[in-house]
């Protein structure tokens, strides 16, 4: 099994954990729906991305137009 050679010191730990911290996220307002969105993704609620749909959303799909 592998061993530490040297301990690492609270100095050099904490120099490593300095980059370790999260970021919040900064969500967009989508201008379609107005729903909460990552920015320059495809909109989750609607399926819009700059101004069109781009993702068929289960609403807009007609999944019985050839049974009847
Ligand atoms: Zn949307």
């Amino acid at each position: 099994m592998a061993v530490p050679q040297n301990r690492v010191t609270k100095s050099k730990r904490n120099m490593r954990r300095a980059h370790d911290a999260l970021v919040a996220s900064n969500p967009a307002e989508c201008p379609n729906c107005g729903e909460l969105k990552r920015p320059h993704h495809v909109c989750g609620a609607c399926g819009h991305y700059d101004a069109r749909e781009v993702v068929a959303t289960a609403t807009a799909t007609d999944l019985d137009e050839d049974a009847a």
